[in-house]
């Protein structure tokens, strides 16, 4: 049952931020710029760095190996399909260069701006996101929300020492903010790290789910929506509904 919601949180990647497109778009860019890539077929190359990226963040998820050794990895073994051998010394680099290509692409959204301030009217907001501080708050200042957002709305995990799905890692926000689980609600993408995580830990979650995928397991977000556009239109008004049926 929904109560009067205080809080509501934000995933960052692929919920506030079309990470996704930035990191397609900055992987193309680095390709053609690194000695390491650019003359090879990219299309192959792509395929088989895309299989890589998604094999070495399961392992990742399931705890066997650190995010460094994600971003090496997938470069190390997509390589090794060309017959080319780097150092993970040499993909770190790699890596850097392409981090420093997305944060170039990353634009501050005046619509996204405007939502998150008028649902500040009515609401605490924050976001939790999974990630480096560094390299997550590159993101935050390149799309302007500290404009929207102060510091202490911001919570990453490399800083609170935990990840999502942990419920620890909604759990000391909600403690910061001084609201129960049962008062907040949290919006994200990632079925495992955003709506288990959010819901095991006593809160309410909007599953953001552009490829229309099903949902693995049993657990019941309030709404299922495709995009930040699609919950701007959505959402204040489901809500709305939500809080009148509930009283
Ligand atoms: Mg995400």
């Amino acid at each position: 049952m929904i109560k009067d919601i205080k809080l509501v949180l934000f995933d960052l990647d692929n919920t506030l931020l079309s990470f996704s497109e930035y990191w397609t778009e900055a992987t193309h860019t680095i390709f053609y710029l690194s000695d390491f890539t650019k003359d090879l077929p990219f299309d192959e190359f792509f395929s088989y760095y895309r299989q890589y990226d998604q094999y070495f963040w399961e392992l990742h998820h399931e705890g066997r190996i650190s995010l460094d050794e994600v971003r090496q990895q997938r470069l190390i073994k997509t390589l090794d399909e060309f017959d080319q051998k780097i150092s993970t010394e040499e993909a770190d680099c790699y890596f850097n260069e392409f981090f420093h290509q997305l944060i170039h692409l990353v634009k501050p959204d005046q619509a996204l701006h405007k939502y998150l301030l008028e649902l500040k009217k009515s609401y605490q907001i924050g976001i939790i996101t999974n990630g480096k501080v560094e390299e997550q708050r590159a993101k935050i200042q390149k799309m302007n929300l500290h404009n929207v957002l102060s510091e202490e709305e911001i919570f990453i995990s490399e800083e609170m020492g935990i990840e999502k799905p942990h419920e620890e890692a909604f759990h000391i926000p909600l403690v910061k903010y001084g609201v129960a689980p049962s008062q907040a609600v949290y919006i994200g993408d990632s079925w495992n790290n955003d709506i288990v995580g959010a819901i095991d830990a006593g809160m309410s979650a909007i599953w953001i789910n552009p490829q229309n995928m099903e949902a693995p397991t049993n657990h019941k977000p309030l709404f299922i929506t495709e995009n930040m556009l699609t919950l701007k239109e959505e959402w204040p008004l489901q809500f709305k509904e939500v809080k009148l049926a509930s009283k």
